[in-house]
C-alpha cells in the first residue's frame, strides 16, 4: 500500500476525529494538488442541520470559494486534484465529484448504505455519463481505523441519549472482519 496514500489518509483521519470531538459522524477529507492540502474539511450535518454538509462538499465550497485555486473559469475544476476521505463517497458526493472533474479518490472504509463508488452505485465509473470523465476511487487505506472511530460514535451517541431497546446493549465491537481492497 502506497505510504505517500496512507499519509494524506492520515490527514484526513485526524479531519474524522475532529467530527467525533464535535458530535458529528466522523468522516473527514483531504484534497491534494501537487503534493500539498488545498483543502480539508469533515461532516457538519449536525451542526448546520443540513444533510447535504458532507465532508467533501463541504471541502470542495472551500476550494470554490478560493479564486487563488481556480483562476479561470474551466470546466472540470479538480482535473488535477485527488481525494483523500475516510468513508466512500456517498452518491451524492460521489456524482458532485465527477461532475467537478476529480482527478482520483483515495477511500478508508465502505458506505454499505449509501455508497457511490460502487457499494450500492458506480457512480464514479460503472455508470454511464454522457459528459462528465468517470473516476477512479480505491478503497481500504486505514479501513480499520475508518471503522472503529465510526463505531466510537455510535457507540458514545448511543449512551447520551435515550435510546430504541434494540440499540441498548450495543456494544464496541473491535474485531474487524478481513476485506479485500475494493476499487
Ligand atoms: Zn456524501
Amino acid at each position: 500500500m502506497d505510504t505517500v496514500h496512507l499519509q494524506w489518509m492520515r490527514e484526513a483521519m485526524l479531519m474524522a476525529e475532529e467530527a467525533l470531538g464535535a458530535g458529528e459522524v466522523p468522516v473527514g477529507c483531504v484534497f491534494v494538488r501537487d503534493g500539498m492540502i488545498i483543502a480539508k474539511a469533515r461532516n457538519r450535518t449536525n451542526e448546520l442541520r443540513n444533510a447535504t454538509r458532507h465532508a467533501e462538499l463541504e471541502a470542495i465550497d472551500s476550494i470554490m470559494s478560493d479564486k487563488s485555486l481556480t483562476p479561470s473559469v474551466t470546466e472540470y475544476p479538480l482535473s488535477t486534484t485527488t481525494l483523500y476521505v475516510t468513508v466512500e463517497p456517498c452518491m451524492m458526493c460521489a456524482s458532485a465529484l465527477r461532475q467537478m472533474g476529480i482527478k482520483e479518490v483515495f477511500y478508508g472504509c465502505a458506505n454499505d448504505r449509501f455508497g457511490g463508488c460502487g457499494s450500492v452505485l458506480g457512480v464514479n465509473e460503472r455508470l454511464d455519463h454522457p459528459v462528465h470523465p468517470a473516476y477512479r476511487a480505491t478503497g481500504g487505506y486505514l479501513r480499520e481505523e475508518a471503522i472503529l472511530i465510526l463505531r466510537r460514535f455510535y457507540v458514545t451517541e448511543n449512551t447520551n441519549a435515550p435510546v430504541p431497546k434494540s440499540k441498548v446493549n450495543r456494544i464496541l465491537k473491535t474485531e474487524i472482519s478481513p476485506e479485500p481492497l475494493v476499487s
